[in-house]
């Protein structure tokens, strides 16, 4: 998987509607892909207080 496959798959994973095995080894395979998801789920959380 690459980081652009990753990052469209981000969306599907948080609504909980992936199959993860993919993904989950993007994660750890990849050096930039866990912070990018990390201030994503950071920035949603935001934006539901706000809400
Ligand atoms: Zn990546």
């Amino acid at each position: 998987m690459t980081c652009a496959e990753f990052a469209e798959l981000v969306t599907e994973h948080l609504e909980g509607t992936l199959d993860d095995r993919e993904f989950v080894l993007h994660l750890t395979e990849c050096p930039g892909c866990p912070e990018y998801l990390d201030q994503l789920v950071r920035t949603i959380e935001l934006l539901r207080v706000s809400w």
